[in-house]
């Protein structure tokens, strides 16, 4: 692929595509968009040298496909395609593509250029089949003006100059290994500082005379890099994708980790002790170890059709989640993950409505809408739910079995998990269907625990949108296969998140669990599923008075967040008197971790948004003792 670049605009671009047609045809289809095609210059040459030319460019534009029309059939063999065309918009200004300009020292301006590829971006660069499980290898070629670098996934092999236009140089880049369109990174840049770190780093920034402001960056990435070995005890050719890494303030997006080259967030990126605190070096450390996990696991991720791209994206940050925790376990990353991911992920699955995870998609916006929030909040937190599922040192093992698995293989991380509990007999079998329920199904099921009398409890589920009075219909298409975990005041471990029951639909619509008459039970341990608990009154009040005794920290830490959490939730919903919450709340005077407090903190915010009344007053006492 040879792309001559301006910053705003490329000129004619030119993609030589090595295929191989397997069936006879007189038509080949792939992706385009907002590409101007010079259709007399397009060809199909045959491995003996035999050309082809389509006599027929007819566009799809709701699906953006081009499709070739030749007068004869195509025999099955080996043919390279030839495409020349134009690039109709500047490209700074397409949905994609970053286009900055910045000040480097005082009055240096700097300009930047670069893919930012979400989803189906590359069909504006270049005509391709722009499907996440096509994978390809990519030469690149791009001709630029000579006052500009370029950088892409791979190291540069030779820059020569053009021997037509003056001061214009081409730049050429090795073969990638395979990878998707999606991952194909290409950015141009002027005059930015390159700090040569090492072998495998090469780093372009503002910065790079001020190494302090960009020290904890660097030193965090070193620690991820020999953290990422361990975790995955797996060896990376780190030489396949030589890494380079460009600093650029302003950006919309935090990082965009891509095989071979990472784009930071410049205020993600450098850290001054002076005026920072330890939140902005989590931030940091987060967005590092995004972009280097994508930048390992992409080319080895197996990846698949649109609809399963959710995983991938929630097995990226789980990855990174658990690297960080080795490296940095005072943070405590895998509980505030329950709050600020799983909890935000519950109150915006109902407040916006967001869509199942996976659906039945075909059509470009379909394809776009599913990278929304819920691939960075709910999706991980569904993957949670599986990896205790199946424990979590299961995940581990489980994570290595994948990233081995061919990229080729007729499975994704749910075949995986398939194959790896088949394997372990004692693990629940857990099979991919059940799966399917929590990713085709919107918003998530509601678990309800009601005392029956004084010594009994049954648990039961109804799915969110129905009230309780609903519960008796007997439509099961919407119920899911729940894992359920309990604990109770006179049996307390809050540690054991295997599941202990199962509610499955139509088998097991009930679960009786048997407790001493003044003992409270709690249902979903370090909140591992992804489902809110609603408990009867009494129940409520017995917890109540437990958080509020000296020996509230008997309750798991991640279970205190969700009773705070829940409760909030059920009494916005009108589900939960007022009186109940508050009474809840109050344990809060004892309260001294921060995580127990991050929900309470979160409805402080969103109350403050529409309940400026006295109510709330008693609550915010509380918080500012805490501030203090
Ligand atoms: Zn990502």
């Amino acid at each position: 692929m040879s792309l001559p670049a301006h910053l705003e605009q490329l000129d004619i671009g030119e993609c030589a595509i090595d295929i191989e047609i397997s069936n006879a045809t007189y038509h080949i289809r792939l992706h385009s968009l907002d590409l101007h095609i010079y259709k007399e210059q397009t060809r199909l040459v045959r491995k003996d040298g035999r050309e082809f030319k389509p006599i027929g460019h007819i566009y799809n534009s709701s699906m953006h496909i081009l499709k070739l029309q030749f007068y004869n059939k195509i025999r099955p063999g080996f043919y390279t395609l030839d495409i020349k065309y134009t690039v109709k918009q500047s490209l700074g200004k397409k949905p994609g593509f970053i286009f900055k300009e910045f000040l480097v020292k005082e009055m240096n301006k700097t300009k930047l250029l670069a893919t930012a590829f979400q989803s189906i971006e590359a069909r504006r660069v270049f005509p391709c089949w722009d499907e996440p499980a096509l994978k390809a290898t990519f030469e690149i070629n791009i001709n630029h003006h000579k006052t500009y670098k370029v950088l892409s996934n791979v190291p540069t092999t030779n820059v020569i100059t053009d021997a037509i236009k003056e001061n214009y140089l081409w730049t050429s880049f090795n073969i990638t290994s395979m990878i998707s369109t999606r991952d194909v990174a290409i950015a141009i840049t002027d005059a930015m500082g390159n700090s040569n770190k090492c072998d495998i780093v090469n780093q372009w920034s503002r910065f790079h005379s001020q190494y302090i402001l960009i020290q904890f960056a660097t030193d965090i990435m070193d620690y991820i890099f020999n953290e990422q070995c361990d975790f995955f005890d797996w060896k990376v050719d780190v030489n396949i994708f030589q890494l380079k890494e460009i600093v650029i303030p302003g950006i919309e997006h935090d990082v965009i980790g891509k095989p071979g080259l990472i784009i930071y967030k410049e205020e993600l990126f450098i850290y001054d002790a002076e005026i920072d605190n330890v939140a902005h070096k989590m931030e940091i450390a987060r967005a590092i170890a995004h972009g280097i996990t994508h930048h390992w696991l992409d080319p080895v991720i197996p990846s698949f059709w649109w609809s399963h791209q959710w995983l991938n994206e929630a097995f990226i940050i789980l990855s990174r989640t658990e690297i960080l925790n080795q490296a940095f376990p005072e943070w405590r990353l895998l509980d505030l993950f329950v709050v600020q991911i799983q909890h935000e992920a519950l109150h915006l699955d109902i407040d916006f409505c967001i869509e199942p995870l996976t659906s039945a998609i075909s059509t470009p916006s379909e394809i776009q809408s599913l990278f929304s929030y819920s691939f960075y909040l709910k999706a991980p937190a569904m993957l949670r739910m599986l990896q205790h599922v199946i424990s979590s040192g299961g995940f581990k093992q489980l994570s290595k079995m994948y990233l081995n698995m061919s990229p080729f293989s007729p499975g994704n991380l749910l075949f995986a998990m398939h194959v790896y509990l088949n394997i372990s007999e004692k693990y629940y079998i857990y099979s991919i269907k059940d799966m399917d329920e929590w990713i085709t199904q919107s918003s998530y099921p509601i678990v309800e625990v009601i005392r029956t009398n004084s010594s009994t409890v049954l648990i039961r589920q109804y799915p969110y949108y129905l009230n309780r009075d609903s519960i008796l219909d007997n439509k099961v298409s919407d119920k899911r296969r729940i894992p359920i975990t309990v604990t109770t005041k006179s049996t307390l471990n809050c540690f054991n998140t295997k599941p202990h029951y199962w509610l499955i639909p139509r088998f097991q619509e009930n679960i009786t669990v048997h407790i001493n008459e003044s003992d409270w039970i709690i249902v979903n341990l370090q909140q591992i599923g992804y489902y809110r608990v609603i408990y009867d009154h009494i129940n409520w009040k017995l917890i109540t008075n437990y958080l509020n005794s000296e020996e509230y920290k008997n309750i798991h830490i991640l279970n205190r967040a969700q009773l705070i959490d829940d409760a909030y939730h059920f009494w916005v919903a009108n589900r939960l008197k007022y009186e109940m919450f508050k009474e809840i709340t109050q344990y809060l005077h004892q309260e001294t971790d921060y995580v127990a407090w991050y929900p309470m903190f979160q409805a402080l915010r969103y109350i403050s948004q529409f309940l400026p009344f006295q109510e709330i007053e008693p609550l915010k006492v509380n918080s500012h003792k805490f501030n203090k």
